[in-house]
Protein backbone atom coordinates (compact mmCIF):
# COMPACT_ATOMS: atom_id res chain seq x y z
CA UNK A 1 0.00 0.00 0.00
CA UNK A 2 1.15 2.97 -0.78
CA UNK A 3 1.65 6.19 1.59
CA UNK A 4 -1.01 8.91 0.58
CA UNK A 5 1.84 11.55 1.86
CA UNK A 6 4.83 10.72 0.33
CA UNK A 7 4.06 8.41 -2.35
CA UNK A 8 6.38 5.71 -0.24
CA UNK A 9 5.54 1.60 -1.42
CA UNK A 10 7.11 0.80 1.87
CA UNK A 11 4.80 1.44 4.41
CA UNK A 12 3.87 -1.23 7.63
CA UNK A 13 0.50 -2.71 8.69
CA UNK A 14 0.55 -1.88 12.74
CA UNK A 15 -2.67 -3.28 13.37
CA UNK A 16 -5.35 -5.68 11.11
CA UNK A 17 -8.94 -6.06 12.57
CA UNK A 18 -11.95 -7.17 10.95
CA UNK A 19 -14.38 -4.23 10.34
CA UNK A 20 -18.53 -4.07 9.45
CA UNK A 21 -19.38 -7.42 10.91
CA UNK A 22 -16.40 -9.25 9.12
CA UNK A 23 -17.17 -7.71 5.77
CA UNK A 24 -14.49 -5.63 5.56
CA UNK A 25 -10.47 -5.27 7.35
CA UNK A 26 -9.64 -2.62 8.98
CA UNK A 27 -5.94 -2.11 8.65
CA UNK A 28 -3.94 0.84 10.39
CA UNK A 29 -0.53 1.34 8.69
CA UNK A 30 2.44 3.64 9.02
CA UNK A 31 4.91 4.89 6.77
CA UNK A 32 8.69 4.75 7.88
CA UNK A 33 9.85 7.36 5.41
CA UNK A 34 7.82 10.19 6.47
CA UNK A 35 6.27 8.84 9.59
CA UNK A 36 2.71 9.30 9.06
CA UNK A 37 0.17 7.16 10.18
CA UNK A 38 -2.98 6.29 8.26
CA UNK A 39 -5.98 3.56 7.79
CA UNK A 40 -7.30 1.18 5.28
CA UNK A 41 -10.57 -0.79 4.58
CA UNK A 42 -10.36 -3.75 2.61
CA UNK A 43 -13.48 -5.11 1.15
CA UNK A 44 -14.33 -8.30 -1.27
CA UNK A 45 -16.59 -6.32 -4.17
CA UNK A 46 -18.66 -8.71 -5.82
CA UNK A 47 -18.10 -8.16 -9.21
CA UNK A 48 -14.18 -8.71 -8.88
CA UNK A 49 -14.70 -12.54 -7.57
CA UNK A 50 -13.51 -14.76 -9.66
CA UNK A 51 -15.15 -18.43 -10.09
CA UNK A 52 -12.49 -21.19 -10.95
CA UNK A 53 -13.93 -23.77 -12.61
CA UNK A 54 -12.53 -27.70 -11.87
CA UNK A 55 -10.92 -27.30 -15.27
CA UNK A 56 -8.74 -24.06 -13.89
CA UNK A 57 -11.09 -21.89 -15.84
CA UNK A 58 -11.95 -18.73 -14.86
CA UNK A 59 -14.85 -16.70 -15.14
CA UNK A 60 -16.16 -13.92 -13.30
CA UNK A 61 -18.74 -14.43 -10.61
CA UNK A 62 -22.62 -14.28 -11.83
CA UNK A 63 -25.47 -13.84 -9.41
CA UNK A 64 -27.75 -14.70 -11.71
CA UNK A 65 -26.37 -17.54 -13.00
CA UNK A 66 -26.56 -19.08 -9.55
CA UNK A 67 -29.79 -17.92 -9.04
CA UNK A 68 -30.95 -19.71 -12.14
CA UNK A 69 -29.40 -23.09 -11.53
CA UNK A 70 -30.96 -23.02 -7.46
CA UNK A 71 -34.53 -22.02 -9.41
CA UNK A 72 -34.12 -24.88 -11.42
CA UNK A 73 -33.59 -27.46 -9.07
CA UNK A 74 -36.23 -26.09 -6.99
CA UNK A 75 -38.87 -25.90 -9.47
CA UNK A 76 -42.36 -27.28 -8.98
CA UNK A 77 -41.25 -27.00 -5.26
CA UNK A 78 -43.57 -25.48 -2.67
CA UNK A 79 -40.88 -22.89 -1.71
CA UNK A 80 -41.55 -19.26 -1.79
CA UNK A 81 -39.84 -16.91 -4.21
CA UNK A 82 -39.04 -14.42 -1.24
CA UNK A 83 -36.90 -17.74 0.03
CA UNK A 84 -34.98 -18.21 -3.02
CA UNK A 85 -34.07 -14.69 -3.23
CA UNK A 86 -32.86 -14.90 0.82
CA UNK A 87 -30.89 -18.50 0.03
CA UNK A 88 -28.87 -16.72 -2.62
CA UNK A 89 -28.16 -13.69 -1.25
CA UNK A 90 -26.99 -15.84 2.25
CA UNK A 91 -24.82 -17.38 -0.74
CA UNK A 92 -23.47 -14.19 -1.83
CA UNK A 93 -22.91 -12.65 1.17
CA UNK A 94 -20.89 -15.66 2.52
CA UNK A 95 -18.79 -15.65 -0.69
CA UNK A 96 -17.70 -11.93 -0.08
CA UNK A 97 -16.95 -12.27 3.52
CA UNK A 98 -14.13 -15.13 2.96
CA UNK A 99 -12.15 -12.34 2.00
CA UNK A 100 -10.64 -14.41 -1.17
CA UNK A 101 -11.30 -13.29 -4.51
CA UNK A 102 -10.51 -16.56 -5.99
CA UNK A 103 -12.96 -18.62 -5.16
CA UNK A 104 -13.24 -22.65 -6.52
CA UNK A 105 -16.76 -23.46 -7.78
CA UNK A 106 -16.61 -26.67 -5.97
CA UNK A 107 -16.93 -24.37 -2.46
CA UNK A 108 -19.96 -22.74 -4.63
CA UNK A 109 -21.90 -25.78 -4.81
CA UNK A 110 -21.30 -27.20 -0.89
CA UNK A 111 -22.78 -23.70 0.21
CA UNK A 112 -25.75 -24.14 -1.85
CA UNK A 113 -25.83 -27.61 -1.01
CA UNK A 114 -25.99 -27.23 2.50
CA UNK A 115 -28.60 -24.01 2.13
CA UNK A 116 -31.19 -26.43 0.06
CA UNK A 117 -30.75 -29.24 2.44
CA UNK A 118 -32.27 -27.50 5.04
CA UNK A 119 -34.83 -25.77 2.65
CA UNK A 120 -35.67 -28.92 0.65
CA UNK A 121 -34.65 -32.61 0.39
CA UNK A 122 -35.90 -32.66 -3.31
CA UNK A 123 -33.91 -30.04 -4.75
CA UNK A 124 -30.92 -30.88 -2.84
CA UNK A 125 -30.77 -34.49 -4.57
CA UNK A 126 -31.34 -32.74 -7.79
CA UNK A 127 -28.78 -30.02 -7.62
CA UNK A 128 -26.13 -32.43 -6.01
CA UNK A 129 -27.05 -34.68 -8.68
CA UNK A 130 -26.10 -32.35 -11.60
CA UNK A 131 -23.32 -30.46 -9.41
CA UNK A 132 -21.67 -33.83 -8.46
CA UNK A 133 -19.55 -35.43 -11.09
CA UNK A 134 -20.97 -39.18 -9.97
CA UNK A 135 -18.49 -40.95 -11.89
CA UNK A 136 -19.97 -44.68 -10.12
CA UNK A 137 -23.47 -45.11 -9.42
CA UNK A 138 -22.45 -46.29 -5.71
CA UNK A 139 -21.23 -42.73 -4.96
CA UNK A 140 -24.44 -41.45 -5.78
CA UNK A 141 -26.62 -44.59 -3.73
CA UNK A 142 -23.61 -43.80 -0.97
CA UNK A 143 -24.74 -40.01 -1.13
CA UNK A 144 -28.56 -40.42 -1.08
CA UNK A 145 -27.75 -42.76 1.89
CA UNK A 146 -25.79 -40.20 3.78
CA UNK A 147 -28.72 -38.41 2.92
CA UNK A 148 -31.73 -40.44 4.01
CA UNK A 149 -30.08 -41.13 6.85
CA UNK A 150 -30.16 -37.39 8.25
CA UNK A 151 -32.40 -36.18 10.58
CA UNK A 152 -34.68 -39.34 10.65
ZN1 LIG B 1 5.07 8.40 3.86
Amino acid sequence: MRCPFCGSDDTQVKDSRPAEDGAAIRRRRHCPGCGSRFTTFERVQLRDLTVIKSTGARVPFDRDKLARSIQVALRKRPVEPERIDRLVNGIQRRLESMGETDIPSKVIGEMVMDALANLDPVAYVRFASVYRNFREAKDFEDFVGKLSGDGD
